[in-house]
């Protein structure tokens, strides 16, 4: 069982009746949700709460720290990306979904602009998984689809991941990289592309078994912590 807290920005849905109509109790329960009945120990947490729900005892216990925001990054606390970006350096797994390319937390761990295109008009996506391998394709079948999607084009300013796996393809001709692995520090980063507030996405089987396999993939290891610095030999020298 993973330790899984969801963090959400939460505005889009006390804002708008639109994608209130589609997640009336917050993105974020519906995922958590989701997550639960897979298994995991989901709590959730919103950048209206104090420190943004994430303090420094919650992201000790927390192994996978699921990531959605979009009209608001710039409202997250500095220090508590600090907090994120550590707690990713020290181990702890982070799932950055869709609007979140351009968080703080993922803009400072992948070092890039994270700018991509982007187009709102409900056109078909189409997933093609490109690493059927991966453990986070566990399941699924080789393409699914999307039946009305926000576009995400390339370029997508990101450093080149560790592991591509997902691609997408949409109905106006644009391609996207939409399911990336990176490493940073001891912390295994997954960014995965579905997920605009208008449209249900986060309620597809599909989308949910992408992401109880990337909390699973994303999960601290055993491995050991480094050292840094001058050290002593390990061998004897003469
Ligand atoms: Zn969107």
């Amino acid at each position: 069982m993973v330790t899984v807290t969801v963090w959400n920005e939460y505005r889009h849905e006390r804002e708008s009746e639109a994608v209130a109509a589609v997640y009336p109790d917050g993105i974020h329960t519906v995922i958590a949700d989701a997550l639960g009945e897979r298994g995991h120990d989901v709590g959730t947490a919103t950048l209206d709460e104090p420190e943004h729900g994430l303090t420094e005892s919650v992201l000790d216990e927390t192994d996978v720290l699921v990531w959605w925001g979009h009209k608001a990054h710039d409202e997250v606390a500095d220090d508590v990306v600090e907090r994120v970006v550590d707690a990713v350096h020290e181990g702890m797994g982070l799932l950055v979904l869709h609007s979140g390319h351009y968080s703080k937390p993922f803009k400072r761990l992948m070092g890039t602009s994270c700018s991509l295109k982007w187009r709102e008009v409900g056109e078909k996506e189409r997933l093609w998984t490109v690493e059927p391998g991966h453990p986070i394709t566990d399941g699924l079948p080789e393409s699914f689809e999307v039946p009305h999607a926000e576009m995400y084009g390339e370029r997508f300013d990101i450093p080149a991941p560790d592991e591509l796996v997902f691609l997408s393809w949409f109905e106006g001709g644009e391609v996207f990289r939409s399911g990336c692995c990176y490493t940073r520090g001891k912390g295994r980063i997954f960014y995965f592309r579905p997920g605009h507030e208008t449209y249900p996405i986060y309620e597809q089987p599909e989308v949910q078994t992408v992401l109880d396999n990337a909390v699973e993939w994303a999960a601290p290891g055993d491995g050991p912590t480094p050292t840094f610095g001058n050290t002593d030999p390990i061998e004897e020298l003469e």
